[in-house]
């Protein structure tokens, strides 16, 4: 008796092919190319971009994916586990040690970028505590609270040089965090002028 064949669309490129009916739960790509794309792994990239988000009118982009306590969107990443971080390093590079990435429009489940800033963990808290308090005192120590002369500061931005792209630096953010005692994420701050605004040459 002749085995029945069987019709079935490529799950990958949506070809039909045809194969014994008893191999109907084996077969689901049309060839071998269509199997090694259909059956890879996606990157962190294609699962953050499949993701579904909202935009709203103020600009922010809501995640509807899942969501901690607090309202974070949560996305398993090899930098963390938040889709805002991952939204963050992704559009602006990469997160500097230290640092946390929070919302300048104080809305935990948006992933715009450009609503992300990168903050030290203690310029967040003394944010945090500003908004609790509105405008209480908050003593904080150790690295990468550090202040720093108007000469450091610009010696750090001279240091780090403007116009050389990132790889082909001299000195890196981590060389110049061990030479003035501030945290890489304090430093990253400094030579993104995101901090010490004021001293500007
Ligand atoms: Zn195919
Ligand atoms: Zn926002």
């Amino acid at each position: 008796m002749p085995r029945r064949m069987i019709t079935k669309l490529c799950d990958e490129c949506s070809t039909p092919f045809w194969f014994p009916q008893n191999e109907i739960k084996l077969r689901r790509f049309c060839s071998h190319a269509c199997a090694a794309i259909g059956r890879r792994i996606p990157s962190t990239e294609e699962r953050f971009q499949e993701s579904p988000v909202a935009p709203q009118a103020d600009g922010c982009v809501l995640w509807l994916g899942a969501i901690n306590n607090h309202g974070y969107g949560r996305f398993t990443w090899s930098g963390g586990e938040y889709a805002h971080q991952f939204s963050y390093a992704l559009a602006k590079g990469e997160i500097p040690d230290g640092c946390e990435i929070t919302h300048t429009c104080d809305n935990p489940p948006c992933i715009n970028p450009d609503h992300l800033i990168p903050r030290t963990h203690s310029g967040n808290m003394k944010d945090m505590m500003k908004k609790v308090r509105g405008g209480g005192q908050y003593k904080s120590g150790g690295i990468g609270n550090r202040k720093l002369t108007i000469e450091q500061v610009l010696e750090i931005r001279k240091m780090w040089g403007v116009r050389k792209p990132h790889e082909h630096r001299d000195v890196s953010q981590k060389s110049l965090s061990d030479q003035f005692g501030v945290s890489v994420c304090g430093i990253s701050r400094i030579v993104l002028n995101k901090s010490y605004t004021r001293f500007s040459e």
